[in-house]
C-alpha cells in the first residue's frame, strides 16, 4: 500500500530547478463558499529552457487547467502531479481547482471551536502540503513572489505573508511578497481576535481564537516585549534588517509543530496561549519558540536551504540563535539550564538510535523522508554543535560569516558549502576537521568513568567512528563539596582520579556533545547529596548523566528510583518535576522493583506538602501526584477541596478526571458532563484522552477506531486517543490490539499522510508491553519495504526504545 501522492525526490528537484525560473504566483482563494472545500485559482508565470516537467497539484476536483492558452485534460493529473510540456521562454499556467479543507494540521486546516461554534482556517504548506492549497512547483529553491486575493466570510480577518487590505466586506487584497519558497507560504483566516503594536518601523500583530481572547490579552505585553527585544538583538547581531514587512504571530488551533516560521505570518500551536496556570518552564518553552521563529526569518527565510538535506541550516541555527537571544535579552536568562532538561535527551536519544544521521547532509532523498529528520539531532545536537563552533570562532568571525552568507544569497537558496565558504572568507580558517567530526558524522561518543582504572573512557559509536576531542567541566563532590574540573578528552582513555565513592558528573554543563553516563557509585552516592545541589545547571547535568546511563543499561533502575524519590522535594528550577516526570513514568517505574509507582506518588505528595503554597513547585508536584495517584478518594478530595495555593483550573480538573478514568473511577457520563459544562477545544482533547484511558474493551475499541480512520477526528484528538490507549495495568484489555497494530498499520496510509501518519504510527505502538516478541515483530515490520518510509522510521525508533528497556531488565531483573 503506497501513499496516493508521490513525494518529490531530490533528483527531480534538481532537474526542475535546471529547467525553470518562476517569475510569479497570483493566487485567488474563495474561502466563503463551502465548509469542506475552497476555490483556488492559481496563475503561475515562469520561464523555461523548454521541455517536459510537472506542476504539483492535489485538488478535490479540477474546474479547468489552461496552459499557454490551451485547455489541458484534468485526467492527466496523476498522484499529485500534472505533466507540462513547456516551451522555451515565457509560459503561463492557470489552474482553477477546488481544494479540500483539512483537519490534520496541514494544507489549509479548518477547525470549529467547540466553545462558540466559530470556524478558523490557517495554511501549513510545509512539507508536501502547499499543492493542497494552490498549484505550484513545490520545492524550496524555486522561489517567487506571491500575490494573494481572498474572498472570506464577512466577519473574518485574513492575514498573509505580505500586508493586506480589506477594500470591501469579505474581500482581502495582499501586496506582492518578497520571493518565497512554497513551504512557507501561508494564510490565517477566521474571526480571530487581533492585537496590534509596532516596533522600530515593523508593524506587529498577535492573534488567537475569539474564545481565548482574554488569555491572549493577558500575555500580549510579554509576547510583544520579547518580540521587540529579539528584533533589536537580531538586528544588532546580523546587521541586516528584517525584510518581510509586518511581523504577525498567529496562535492557531490543532497545529502539529510548536510553530512555523512563515515570513511575515508565523503560526504557533495555540496551547501556547495559556488558559490555565503554567510553570516558568512552559513560559521559557514559549519564549524560545518565539525567538526560534524570529531567527528563521534570517536562517531559512532570507536564505533558504537548496534542499532538505541541509535542513540543519534552518533548524540548528534557529535553535541555537533562539536559545541564545532568549537567554541574553529577555527575562528568561536561565534558558540554557532549562534546555538541558527540556531538549538535551531528545537529541542524545535520537543520536544513539539506529536511525541516527549526521547534523549536516542527512541524505534526504525525498521530501517526506526529510520530514523525519526534524528530530532531536537537527535541533538539539545541531544547536549544541553550533554553540561549540561559536565558542571556537568567536562572535566576530561567526557573525561576519553569517552576514556574508545572508548578503550573497539574499532571497535565494544556499548549501552548507556556501556557508562554510562565507565563514572562511570571514577568517575562520580551515573548518574541515570540525565539519567532518561534528557535522558530517552521525552518532555521539560515550564518556564513562572507570573508577578502578582512574580514567574517563571515550567510546565512539561502532557504526560511525570518529576522532573527536571533548573539552568540558566535570563536577566532583569531594567530602560533599562540589568542585569543577576542566577535562580534555583526546583519546580512548583520559586519566581522571577521584576519591573513593565521590560522585562524578561528566560534562556537567553541556559543553560538548557526548553520552556522558553516571557510573553506579555516582548514582548511589548522589542519593543523600542531590538535595543540597543549588546550581540548576549542575542538577540538570546530574539527571542527564543518570538518564544516559539508564538508557544504556549501565545502572540499576532501583538505584535511580532511590534518587528520584530522594530528590523531587528539593529540585529547582521548579519545573524539573515536569521535565523529568514523563521519563520517570516510562523508564524508571516499569523497570524498578514492584511498588515503584507508589513510592513515586509518595515522593510527589511530600514535595507538594513541602512546597510553598502558590509556588510553581507546588503546582508541578501536584501534577506529578495526580498522574501517579491510584486512590479515588484523594483525587476526588482535590476536586472538592483544592490544596491551599492551588486553583483547580480547567487544566488540573481534566488531569484529575483523566486519572480517575484511567483507574476506572470515572464513567462516561461524568466525562461527558465535564465536556458539556465547559466545551472548549482543550476539553475536547482531554475528554478524548480520558475516554480512551477507561479500563474497558469498549474504550479501547473506541480509541482504535480513530487509529484505523473508521472514525475521522482532528489531529489533536487522534493523538489523545493514542495516549490513552496503552495504559500500564490495562495489559489484559489491550492485549488483542498488539496483533491488530501490525495488521492495521499498513492501511493507515489510506486515511492520513505527512505528520499525522508517522505520529499515529508512533503513538499507537503498544506502549505497555515489554517483550522480546513485540521487539521481533516491530523489527520485522520496520524492515518491510512495502511500508511507508516515515512509518518504518518510527518503528525503528520504538523498537530501539523497547530493546533498551529489555536490556535494562535483563541486566537488573526486578520483576
Ligand atoms: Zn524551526
Amino acid at each position: 500500500m503506497t501513499s496516493p501522492y508521490q513525494s518529490l525526490q531530490h533528483t527531480e528537484a534538481v532537474a526542475r530547478f535546471d529547467l525553470l525560473t518562476v517569475e510569479e504566483y497570483d493566487i485567488r482563494l474563495d474561502l466563503a463558499s463551502d465548509e469542506r472545500t475552497f476555490g483556488s485559482v492559481t496563475t503561475i508565470r515562469f520561464t523555461s529552457r523548454g521541455g517536459a516537467t510537472f506542476v504539483d497539484l492535489k485538488p478535490t476536483r479540477v474546474n479547468e487547467i489552461r496552459f499557454n492558452g490551451v485547455v489541458l485534460d484534468p485526467d492527466l493529473l496523476e498522484r499529485g502531479r500534472l505533466p507540462l510540456d513547456t516551451v522555451a521562454g515565457a509560459n503561463e499556467l492557470v489552474v482553477d481547482a477546488v481544494m479540500p479543507f483539512r483537519n490534520d494540521g496541514e494544507g489549509l486546516h479548518r477547525s470549529v471551536d467547540p466553545a462558540d461554534g466559530k470556524s478558523y482556517v490557517y495554511g501549513m504548506s510545509f512539507m508536501d502540503a502547499a499543492p493542497t492549497i494552490f498549484a505550484c512547483f513545490d520545492q524550496p529553491d524555486l522561489k517567487a513572489p506571491y500575490t494573494f486575493h481572498v474572498r472570506a466570510p464577512e466577519d473574518w480577518v485574513v492575514i498573509g505573508n505580505a500586508p493586506g487590505s480589506n477594500p470591501e466586506k469579505g474581500v482581502w487584497e495582499f501586496e506582492r511578497t518578497q520571493p518565497l519558497s512554497t513551504y512557507f507560504v501561508t494564510l490565517v483566516a477566521g474571526p480571530y481576535h487581533l492585537i496590534r503594536d509596532e516596533h522600530d518601523g515593523i508593524p506587529l500583530g498577535l492573534s488567537a481564537r475569539a474564545s481565548v481572547a482574554k488569555d491572549l490579552d493577558a500575555d500580549a505585553d510579554e509576547l510583544f516585549t520579547m518580540t521587540k527585544q529579539c528584533f533589536d538583538e537580531f538586528h544588532r547581531l546580523f546587521g541586516i534588517r528584517y525584510p518581510f514587512g509586518d511581523y504577525h504571530q498567529a496562535f492557531v488551533p490543532e497545529f502539529n509543530a510548536g510553530a512555523m516560521e512563515n515570513p511575515g505570518c508565523v503560526t504557533f500551536r495555540d496551547p501556547l496561549i495559556f488558559s490555565s496556570r503554567v510553570t516558568r518552564g512552559m513560559r521559557i518553552a514559549r519564549a524560545t519558540t518565539l525567538a526560534h521563529e524570529m531567527a528563521h526569518q534570517w536562517f531559512g527565510n532570507i536564505v533558504t536551504p537548496k534542499w532538505w538535506d541541509d535542513l540543519w541550516l534552518n533548524e540548528s541555527f534557529a535553535e541555537y540563535m533562539g536559545n541564545r537571544v532568549t537567554a541574553d535579552v529577555t527575562q528568561y536568562a536561565d534558558v540554557w539550564s532549562d534546555m538541558a532538561y527540556a531538549r538535551r535527551q531528545w537529541g542524545l536519544v535520537a543520536d544513539q538510535r539506529p536511525s541516527t544521521h549526521p547534523v549536516a547532509g542527512n541524505g534526504a532523498f525525498d521530501a517526506s523522508a526529510a520530514l523525519q529528520d526534524f528530530d532531536g539531532i537537527s535541533y538539539s545536537k545541531g544547536s549544541a554543535v553550533l554553540k561549540q563552533l561559536n565558542a571556537t570562532l568567536g562572535d566576530d568571525v561567526f557573525f561576519a560569516g553569517a552576514i556574508d552568507h545572508f548578503t550573497r544569497h539574499r532571497f535565494g537558496n544556499a548549501t552548507m558549502h556556501d556557508l562554510f565558504e562565507s565563514w572562511e572568507r570571514a577568517g575562520a580558517g580551515d573548518l574541515s576537521s570540525f565539519t567532518s567530526n561534528w557535522l558530517r558524522t552521525a552518532g555521539p561518543d560515550a564518556l564513562v568513568l572507570d573508577r578502578a582504572a582512574g580514567v574517563i573512557r571515550r567510546t565512539p559509536p561502532a557504526e560511525h567512528p570518529a576522532e573527536r576531542t571533548h573539552t568540558f567541566r566535570a563536577a566532583v563532590a569531594v567530602d560533599g563539596a562540589w568542585e569543577d574540573r576542566t577535562v580534555e578528552v583526546t583519546g580512548p582513555e583520559t586519566p581522571f582520579v577521584v576519591p573513593e565513592g565521590a560522585p562524578v558528573v561528566i560534562d556537567a554543563y553541556d559543553e560538548t556533545w557526548a553520552v556522558a553516563q553516571a557510573d553506579p557509585a555516582t548514582v548511589r552516592s548522589l542519593v543523600p547529596l542531590l538535595a543540597d545541589v543549588k546550581d540548576g545547571h549542575l542538577r540538570a547535568g546530574v539527571w542527564n548523566n543518570v538518564r544516559s546511563a539508564l538508557h544504556n543499561a549501565a545502572i540499576d533502575p532501583a538505584d535511580v528510583l532511590d534518587l528520584v524519590v530522594a530528590s523531587p522535594p528539593v529540585e529547582d528550577p521548579e519545573d524539573t518535576l515536569r521535565r523529568t516526570w514523563t521519563w520517570v513514568f516510562s523508564w524508571v517505574v516499569p523497570l524498578a522493583p514492584t511498588g515503584a509507582a507508589a513510592r513515586v506518588h509518595e515522593a510527589a505528595l511530600e514535595a507538594m506538602v513541602a512546597a510553598t503554597p502558590g509556588s510553581e513547585r507546588q503546582l508541578a508536584a501536584l501534577r506529578a501526584a495526580i498522574r501517579s495517584a491510584d486512590d479515588e478518594a484523594i483525587l476526588r478530595g482535590w476536586l472538592a477541596v483544592p490544596p491551599v495555593g492551588i486553583d483547580m483550573d480547567l487544566d488540573l480538573r481534566w488531569k484529575v478526571l483523566v486519572r480517575l478514568a484511567a483507574i476506572g473511577a470515572a464513567d462516561r457520563d461524568e466525562l461527558q458532563r465535564a465536556l458539556d459544562a465547559e466545551p472548549t477545544a482543550r476539553s475536547r482533547v482531554e475528554h478524548t484522552l480520558a475516554v480512551a484511558s477507561l479500563p474497558d474493551a469498549e474504550a479501547k475499541a473506541w480509541a482504535w477506531a480513530r487509529f484505523t480512520g473508521e472514525v475521522d477526528v482532528p489531529n489533536y484528538e487522534l493523538e489523545a486517543a493514542a495516549s490513552g490507549m496503552w495504559r500500564g495495568g490495562q495489559e489484559a484489555i489491550t492485549a488483542p490490539y498488539v496483533d491488530r497494530y501490525f495488521t492495521d498499520l499498513p492501511e493507515t496510509v489510506r486515511v492520513r499522510s505527512g505528520w499525522v501518519l508517522a505520529d499515529a504510527a508512533e503513538f499507537y505502538f503498544p506502549g505497555n508491553v515489554l517483550s522480546e516478541d513485540l521487539l521481533e515483530r516491530a523489527r520485522a515490520a520496520a524492515a518491510d519495504q512495502t511500508l511507508d518510509l516515515s512509518v518504518r522510521r518510527r518503528l525503528v525508533d520504538r523498537a530501539d526504545e523497547l530493546a533498551r528497556k529489555l536490556a535494562v531488565r535483563k541486566a537488573f531483573p526486578h520483576s
